[in-house]
């Protein structure tokens, strides 16, 4: 190595105190990062965040931001959690990983068996992952494999909503249906049967949310009756479509879809994997309709936001149509390296703690009516379609014109101009489109709620303005 070179590694490492500009420029020069054109970066360069605390990040130059996404979506009770953190250091202390296949390990034995006690009564099986996307592919595969091995081999296809989003990877990419994210890969996805969404953002003026879902799920009727025998099994996100801007509907539909496929003998997979560990008001939100999936699937917020972990719990039905001799090859034989992580489920465990220690679903709703107090005032916008809550998710729709919710051209990409003013002001809002939410770890306050809604007031009005 020229001694230049050398000069430059030690000059960058040792000497120079670390600011956001000299990691900034090291990121370019090596990372591509998610979900992001990188051209976007030239104007508004990726933030480095030197450390987390609560709902708090802070950058190399000193700057705060408050995360009021979760960090994607996955933070529960905060970063630096003092509880989590003694969870996954004194599992470190004994095992960080082992094989999972053929082995085991007392954290993912008690993390099944408490998923299991706080999951709908009757999902007896958990099959564990490192992703929700993986969870997706397995849910998709194990219902697919499970109708084969009882004799129903042309049973091929799934039912999804319009508008879904149940992740990246080709499978779960084929039960989609977020243009952005879908289209360019048409070609190489599976054979989809597409319902309409019960978004009941599209209800009829002076319509119940209720009365919409209702409505909306005559189409899901009809989809089953005509292709129940080629179909495993409708996969859906239990009452908000996340991804695809925070859309919510009732959970009649969700009883009516579990009537209908027990009529139709297709299995009902649950996407809980946003949705989970107390964000719609409930531990999952397939509990407000009081129905049970045939598969549950969660990720993001099961281990509070601190590593990789994902899981489907099934019915016994299921684990016992792949249960017999090896030779008969009933077997689901899908695996993860990474499958079961004991760091991961510590941190999981320590999740569920807190969940029980502080009675979080109880305070949570007292959170959530200072979320909807802190969000009514966005209502009188006239760039706002529509506020929208449904418990710690609350969604603020900009509209261009906000009486007939005539929407913003995407071209002109208001929602990243109200991120843009947000992070000035040290809030981070990562809006989808032309929506923009409110998904804070549920350690927010209720001064911090209402910080961040005056901050997102004030982006919106300034996003809106011209
Ligand atoms: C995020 C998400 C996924 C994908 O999870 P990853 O961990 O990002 O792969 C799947 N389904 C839903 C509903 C999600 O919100």
């Amino acid at each position: 190595m020229p001694w230049s070179r050398l000069y430059t590694i030690v000059r960058i490492l040792y000497l120079e105190p670390m600011r956001n500009a000299s990691l900034i420029q090291r990121d370019l020069a090596v990372l591509w990062h998610p979900c992001t054109q990188m051209k976007d970066h030239e104007e508004m360069p990726p933030i480095p965040i030197r450390a987390g605390q609560g709902i708090w990040l802070e950058d190399f130059d000193g700057r705060r931001y408050m995360d009021a996404i979760s960090s994607w979506w996955v933070n529960l009770f905060g970063h630096a959690n003092p509880r989590i953190n003694t969870a996954i250091t004194s599992q470190l202390a004994s095992l960080e990983h082992v094989i999972l296949a053929g082995f085991t390990h007392q954290p993912v034995v008690e993390l099944s068996e408490r998923l299991m006690a706080i999951a709908p009564a009757g999902l007896g099986h958990c099959f564990y992952a490192d992703s929700g996307s993986a969870a997706v592919e397995i849910a998709l595969k194990m219902s697919f494999h499970y109708w084969r091995n009882c004799g129903h081999e042309q049973r091929t296809r799934f039912i999804s909503l319009s508008n879904s989003y149940h992740g990246e990877t080709l499978g779960a990419l084929s039960v989609g249906d977020v243009a952005l994210y879908r289209e360019t890969y048409e070609p190489l996805l599976l054979r989809n049967i597409t319902v309409p969404s019960p978004d009941c953002y599209l209800r009829d003026a002076g319509e119940s949310c209720a009365d919409y879902s209702r409505r909306m799920f005559e189409p899901m009727r009809q989809a089953l009756e005509q292709h129940a025998n080629q179909v495993c099994a409708v996969i859906v996100e239990p009452l908000v479509q996340c991804a695809g801007g925070m859309r919510m509907y009732n959970p009649v539909y969700l009883e009516l879809l579990r009537q209908a496929c027990n009529e139709h003998k297709v299995h009902l997979i649950a996407d809980e994997i946003a949705v989970g560990f107390g964000r719609t008001g409930t531990m999952f939100a397939c509990d407000q309709a009081g129905i049970r999936p045939d598969i549950l699937c969660l990720g993001k917020g099961l281990t509070g936001g601190y590593l990789p972990l994902s899981v489907c719990l099934t019915t016994d039905e299921i684990y016992a149509a792949f249960y017999g001799d090896y030779t008969a090859q009933r077997a689901f034989l899908h695996s993860h390296s990474y499958t079961g992580n004991a760091l991961a489920c510590a941190a999981a465990l320590a999740t569920l703690d807190i969940f029980r220690d502080d009675d979080v679903l109880n305070y949570n709703q007292t959170l959530a009516e200072h979320m909807a107090h802190a969000a009514a005032p966005f209502a009188g916008h006239p760039h706002v379609g529509e506020v929208r809550q449904t418990g710690m998710i609350v969604a603020i729709e900009m509209a261009k014109n906000g009486k007939t919710k005539e929407p913003y051209p995407w071209q002109q990409r208001r929602g990243r101009l109200v991120y843009r003013h947000a992070l000035e002001r040290g809030v981070i809002l990562r809006p989808l489109g032309n929506v923009i939410y409110f998904m804070p770890p549920y350690v927010i306050s209720p001064e911090e709620i209402e910080h961040l809604a005056s901050i997102a007031l004030e982006s919106i009005t300034l996003a809106t303005e011209r």
